[in-house]
């Protein structure tokens, strides 16, 4: 069976959940083989053997941390090289974009980003992309090299399917180009407790209807009843009551979760873009014309400080 080369996305070797979805897509065109770099690559090996990965290559050296992306696209390169893989996936954050289509101009092979689906073709992997604001919905395979394919968290669920996953020591040799751009400088984020925004399969987000930076708490509480990330309009994220760090649209986050909560929002265009792929989505506002209900699958017509303190309190009851 064809090999599928998979980047991994780990933290010091914790493994992050949209790697072992794409593991499960994967599996569904070929075998995957993982590649794994950086501090702590090599503990990643058990949670991607547990999820189908037959082979897991690795590699660590001070430029994945110390310069920017291309000592990555190095190795994967090499991981390419040395496999002569059926096709590539990579996760669809910032940096694994950047480096699928570094990689893809490298290789001479064509690229599709932000796929939420994956299948098996005839002629090669056929991966499916939501559009215009999910107006419409696309199938493409590529018709040129070795398919490079980006896939957005939550795209598909994670399934356990032990496999090998042989530890292999990846051996890379870095490109003049490698140490162009170094990292002078890193700030970790202060950790809200709350899952990333980007890889939450439950995101609760608020607009101008939240009506101030104090109010927020009633969004962020029913986020925790849930377990979700919390998002935030872009309105909401210009008046300085939520970090741009939340904002989901165009000029902001592209999530893509089981069930995406939208309050006080009223659906913009630039909004519906970053989230238009959820998989259910719930909006709550007063103004029963809000462009949001075109794209809801239920919808609250109420005023959210009513509304939005009585949900939080149904599911912290059904919990308990
Ligand atoms: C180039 C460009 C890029 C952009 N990028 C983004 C982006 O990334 N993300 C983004 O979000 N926007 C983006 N925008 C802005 C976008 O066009 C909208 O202006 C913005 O999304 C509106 O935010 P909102 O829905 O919170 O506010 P509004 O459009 O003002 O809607 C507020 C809604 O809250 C409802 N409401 C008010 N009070 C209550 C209440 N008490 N209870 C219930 N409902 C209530 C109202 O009925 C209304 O529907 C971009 C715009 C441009 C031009």
């Amino acid at each position: 069976m064809a090999e599928v080369l998979v980047y991994v996305d780990h933290v010091d070797g914790a493994v992050r959940k949209p790697t072992l979805e794409l593991l499960t897509l994967a599996r569904r065109i070929g075998e995957p083989v993982a590649v794994a770099l950086g501090a702590g690559a090599e503990n990643t090996a058990a949670a991607l053997a547990e999820h189908g990965a037959v082979k897991v290559l690795t590699a660590d050296a001070p430029e994945f941390a110390e310069y920017l992306v291309v000592p990555k696209v190095d190795a994967l390169q090499a991981a390419y090289d040395a496999v002569s893989p059926a096709a590539v996936l990579v996760p669809s954050s910032a940096e694994g974009k950047e480096i699928a289509a570094r990689l893809a101009v490298r290789i001479g092979s064509g690229i599709i980003t932000d796929a939420v689906d994956l299948e098996a073709g005839d002629e090669g992997p056929v991966a499916t992309q939501s559009a215009f604001a999910a107006s419409f919905t696309t199938k493409s395979r590529v018709s040129k090299g070795t398919p490079v394919i980006t896939v957005k968290p939550n795209s598909a669920a994670v399934e356990a399917a032990p496999a090998a996953g042989a530890v292999e020591a990846l051996s890379v040799t870095f490109s003049a180009l490698a140490t162009g751009t170094k990292v002078t400088s890193r700030t970790p984020r202060e950790s809200t407790g709350r899952p990333e925004l980007t890889e939450a399969a439950i995101v609760v987000s608020g607009g101008r209807g939240v009506n101030g930076a104090e109010n927020f708490g009633i969004i962020e509480a029913l986020a925790d009843s849930l377990g979700a990330a919390v998002g935030a309009s872009r309105a909401a994220v210009d008046a300085g009551w939520y970090p741009h760090s939340n904002q989901v649209g165009q000029t902001g986050k592209s999530v893509s979760p089981q069930l995406y909560i939208a309050n006080g929002i009223s659906g913009a265009i630039q909004h519906r873009a970053g989230m238009q792929t959820s998989k259910t989505i719930v909006a709550v506002n007063k103004d029963a014309e809000a462009p949001i209900f075109d794209l809801v699958d239920y919808g609250v017509v109420g005023d959210l400080f009513q509304v939005v303190p009585q949900l939080t309190e149904e599911v912290n009851a059904r919990k308990g």
